[in-house]
């Protein structure tokens, strides 16, 4: 379980990066390493130059920001789960936060990290996507900020160029939102067969006025429930109504089959994750 071998570079400032990205070839940028050093031990992946984004200074903060919040790429998710400003105003990053792995892996993965690895299974990108948030990518042509609904590609792509780094997210302050996030996860390395990611509103009579539903595990990328959102707004929550809408969750969407369970178990689950999350957020 050795890397093969490559240069290691450990730039102090963000454009010794970005240049580091564009003049040499074959490079992979190195935030927490939960991901990245894994795949070069099983030398699934070989790069030939390692940029280590460790000693960039202001690329791990959490920030008020008017009506919404940042984070830096580096922020690991152990300080978005004790957030007290995340904990008030945007919950479910710490929620979220809080079942990814292991403590090991919650203090050194980043969220730039697990976003821009874009795994099928990732916790945080379901909870990016249900926040309908932006990200700012910097690289040889300025900066641009990506919409969390573009973000995700495909299997393990995102929408960052190789010569792009990540260095911020930004969500919504919630102000009064219910939100949950829940998975079945898979006993190993607790990655989601299943995760189901929920944010809503409802109104004084208990109807349904915002509704954001996040799955990940299911498709080759994380989806919005499309589906699920649009049967559910407007509506007052029953029991049975949740459980009614939560059989389209699977909607128009590939589900994969694994050595974690067959499409017809994993679509099952998504059903039964989705109610429980639902209900989990009317309950916060
Ligand atoms: C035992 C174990 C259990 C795990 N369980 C879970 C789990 O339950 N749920 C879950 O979601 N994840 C889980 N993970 C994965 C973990 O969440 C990773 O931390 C995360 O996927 C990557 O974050 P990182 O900071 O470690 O990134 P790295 O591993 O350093 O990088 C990952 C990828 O992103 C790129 N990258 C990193 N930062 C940037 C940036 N700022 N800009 C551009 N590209 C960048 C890298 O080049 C690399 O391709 C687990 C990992 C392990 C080892």
């Amino acid at each position: 379980m050795i890397p093969a071998s490559f240069e290691y570079y450990s730039p102090t400032t963000l454009k010794e990066a970005l240049d580091f990205l564009s003049s040499r070839e074959d490079v992979k940028i190195l935030a927490g390493g939960q991901s990245l050093v894994p795949l070069m031990k099983l030398r699934l992946a070989k790069p030939r130059t390692i940029v280590d984004l460790s000693r960039i200074p202001d690329l791990n903060y959490i920030r008020e920001q008017g009506s919404r919040i940042v984070l830096g790429s580096m922020t690991t998710y152990e300080q978005i789960e004790t957030s007290a400003l995340l904990q008030a105003k945007c919950p479910l990053l710490p929620q979220t936060a809080a079942v990814v792995g292991d403590v090991q892996v919650r203090n050194q993965g980043t969220i730039g990290g697990s976003l821009a690895h874009a795994d099928p299974a990732g916790d945080m990108p379901a909870a990016i996507l249900t926040l309908a948030a932006e990200m700012k990518a910097i690289g040889p042509n300025g900066e641009r900020w990506i919409r969390a609904e573009d973000f995700f590609v495909g299997l393990l792509t995102s929408a960052l160029e190789p010569d792009e780094i990540l260095t911020e997210v930004r969500v919504p302050a919630l102000n009064g939102a219910k939100t949950a996030y829940l998975k079945a996860a898979q006993r190993a390395a607790g990655f989601a067969v299943v995760g189901v990611a929920v944010c809503l509103r409802l109104d004084q009579n208990g109807s349904c006025n915002n509704l954001a539903i996040g799955v990940t595990g299911v498709g080759d990328k994380v989806y919005r429930a499309e589906a699920v959102e649009k049967i559910l707004l407007g509506k007052r929550l029953d029991a049975n109504f949740i459980e009614q809408a939560a059989r389209e969750v699977t909607r128009g969407v590939d589900v994969i089959e694994d050595i974690n369970g067959s499409k017809e178990y994993r679509s099952h689950l998504a059903g039964v994750y989705t109610v429980r999350a639902v209900k989990a957020a009317m309950q916060a």
